[in-house]
């Protein structure tokens, strides 16, 4: 949320330095993009609800963007007189765990002046790894990025970064210039005191605990963590792909260790009609999840999606995991769902 609100007055600072109020104004006139496989989304929700015109979804493949769509409806928005102002493109999709082409967004964001967010929450993480990060490949011409330390790279919970290419942007934007807090006559170096860059005033240094795990593990270290994550949901992956009773949501192997699928109880398997079977399969996720819980033995995500009916969503975070847990992961969902 504090992102969202950032990246509004970022980016409307830009646009009219001298007040902020036609932001607000002016938001209705305004347009945003982003892709509708995103579903955490509180950033559509405040966007959405200071606009009801002012958010546009893209229709997407498998969760990605496509820059052909983008651009049409850049377009198309310009036409009816709106000032598309913020494409939001996600490395890293929540569900899906899919990676946005941020190459061809970059071009099309500087070909209309269109300010580039990458929410990179989930999937910055993968920067620190020399075998995955081609994933975010263009992540370096955006104008901001989010990301959350406290997810892939395991800081505790919280550490969440705003990252804003122009220096002193956010420092001019947001500074109150409060004399009884920043005093401009300190006889020290005053580049330290980093309250006035943001909106919020007393907090928690977050990114202390990230430092000092840096300093810990080093960019290698979080780099074999990272590497055994995504290691671990191509095992689980290559597992069940082809395995009697499971049924992979989208084909191919998943760019980050969300690994989505059904898994098919033996009485549904033989059930040809469309309609049955997805009434069916909608309750299975859920009851297996129920008895996950009952028994204490392990946890794993589901949600319906689009028109896909409740699938589970294995996501690997933890790299003290190892392959014998998804073994058991998976003669755990066989226990708990075959009679179902
Ligand atoms: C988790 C997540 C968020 C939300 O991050 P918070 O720091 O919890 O607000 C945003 N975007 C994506 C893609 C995420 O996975």
């Amino acid at each position: 949320l504090c992102f969202t609100l950032h990246l509004i007055l970022l980016r409307d600072f830009i646009n009219w330095p001298s007040s902020l109020l036609p932001l607000i104004l002016n938001l209705r006139q305004m347009v945003h993009f982003k892709c509708v496989a995103n579903t955490a989304c509180s950033q559509c929700r405040v966007l959405g609800s200071a606009s009801e015109s002012g958010l546009v979804t893209l229709s997407h493949i498998l969760g990605k963007m496509i820059p052909s769509d983008l651009e049409r409806r850049i377009l198309e928005a310009k036409q009816k007189g709106f000032v598309p102002f913020l494409v939001s493109a996600t490395a890293g999709t929540t569900v899906y765990g899919a990676f946005d082409p941020l190459i061809a967004i970059a071009d099309i964001c500087k070909k209309y002046k269109i300010w580039m967010h990458v929410d990179g929450a989930w999937g910055g993480g993968l920067l620190m790894s020399r075998k995955h990060k081609w994933k975010l490949n263009g992540v370096e011409r955006a104008n901001s990025v989010t990301w959350n330390p406290h997810k892939m790279m395991g800081v505790p919970l919280q550490c969440s970064a705003l990252l804003v290419r122009e220096e002193g942007l956010m420092q001019s934007c947001n500074q109150m210039h409060a004399s009884y807090l920043f005093q401009q006559d300190k006889h020290y170096d005053l580049s330290y005191d980093t309250g006035d860059k943001a909106l919020q005033c007393g907090r928690h240094v977050d990114v202390f605990k990230l430092w000092l795990m840096w300093r810990a593990k080093g960019t290698t270290g979080f780099e074999a963590q990272i590497d055994k994550c995504l290691e671990l949901a191509e095992y689980l992956y290559n597992k069940i792909k082809n395995r009697e009773g499971y049924q992979m949501v989208f084909d191919g192997k998943p760019q980050h260790t969300n690994v989505c699928f059904w898994y098919i109880p033996p009485s549904l398997r033989s059930v040809e009609d469309s309609e049955e079977r997805m009434s069916r399969l909608m309750k299975v996720a859920p009851v297996i999840k129920a008895r996950m819980m009952e028994y204490g033995t392990t946890m794993v995500s589901y949600q319906p999606l689009g028109d896909k009916v409740n699938f589970f969503r294995m996501v690997i975070s933890n790299p003290a995991a190892t392959h014998q847990d998804i073994d058991f992961l998976i003669d755990e969902i066989e226990r708990l769902g075959q009679d179902l």
